[in-house]
């Protein structure tokens, strides 16, 4: 059973609370909880030594790639980070000053943003090291983003370059939070999703949401130095198209907006973040699937992401 099949079978039994506006299938949860000109988002998300960092990692970017993943789903949603929690579980003997490095990791990234660290949990894991992070944040209803508004003409983008993401960003990438900020604010987004399980693969699920399909111009996708070096162990022998189809962990935005308001965005986007590359990866279409189009025509493609825990059993 993989993690999808496993979220589908939990899904149906969840206990349902009151104030729920968006519930499980999103970036993060959205709650109206009372505040008035305010929607909650509310996310949680683990790394796990071995999974999402390696042994030996500084702990300083262990820390730091736990909140920002938080921080990107958050993003996702066109939404301000407030607040976090962070449950700790450590092997029987641990290093302190370890520790110190994770949560030093963890608060720069946290004061960078204005969040504040309110309190945790710390416990036993014989095994290895896992770090949770709760985030709570807000948006104004009028801004707050899903995966599910994306119409077929739509243009899609994507931020910054994808693919091989594992052979460092993933340990030090910068939460797209100011970015989508912007967005909000000077682009009529419909839909966005934050790139964690790979652009094919987090396509698919904006497109789920959306009922539609996408045609991808493949030399419009932005191929990272890692992706193009083909050398990250997640990248090995994947052509780099391939990786940047594939790759999880690339932490960029995908969004989509009316076809109409294309060069306005690029155009304003070039001015406002000059460092940080938006690229223009094709359109959203009425026909489900997603497609290829290259100089030969146009292709279903087929490959997934990653997928947690995909092996049989
Ligand atoms: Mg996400």
């Amino acid at each position: 059973m993989n993690e999808v099949e496993l979220i589908a079978r939990l899904l149906p039994s969840l206990a349902r609370g009151a104030g729920v506006l968006t519930g499980p299938g999103d970036d993060c949860a959205v709650l109206d909880v009372g505040i008035p000109g305010k929607r909650l988002l509310f996310k949680t998300d683990a790394v796990v030594e071995g999974i999402h960092f390696e042994k030996g990692t500084a702990g300083e970017r262990v820390g730091h790639k736990a909140l920002a993943r938080c921080l990107s789903d958050v993003a996702a949603m066109a939404g301000t980070p407030t607040h976090a929690v962070v449950t700790l579980a450590l092997p029987e003997r641990f290093d302190p000053e370890y520790v110190d490095a994770i949560y030093s990791g963890l608060n720069r990234l946290a004061n960078r943003y204005d969040v504040g660290i309110v309190g945790g949990e710390t416990t036993a894991n014989p095994e290895r090291l896992l770090i949770s992070v709760a985030l709570i944040g807000t948006v104004a209803p009028e801004r707050l983003v899903l995966r599910s508004g994306a119409a077929s003409g739509d243009a899609l983008f994507v931020t910054g370059e994808l693919g091989g993401s594992m052979e460092g960003k993933h340990l030090d990438f910068e939460p797209r939070l100011r970015e989508a900020q912007w967005l909000a604010h000077h682009a009529p987004i419909r839909a966005m999703i934050d790139l964690s399980d790979g652009l094919a693969s987090d396509l698919r699920h904006l497109l789920g949401q959306s009922g539609c399909g996408a045609e991808l111009l493949t030399s419009a996708v932005p191929l990272s130095p890692a992706a193009r070096r083909n050398t990250a162990r997640e990248s090995a022998r994947k052509p780099p198209l391939l990786a940047a189809l594939t790759d999880g962990e690339d932490f960029e935005l995908l969004f989509a907006v009316p076809a109409r308001d294309a060069v306005r965005v690029l155009d304003g986007w070039k001015k406002v973040f000059p460092e940080v590359r938006l690229s223009c990866i094709g359109k959203v279409t009425a026909q489900p699937g997603i497609f290829l189009r290259d100089k030969d025509g146009t292709r279903p493609f087929t490959a997934h992401g990653y997928v947690h825990f995909s092996k049989p059993g």
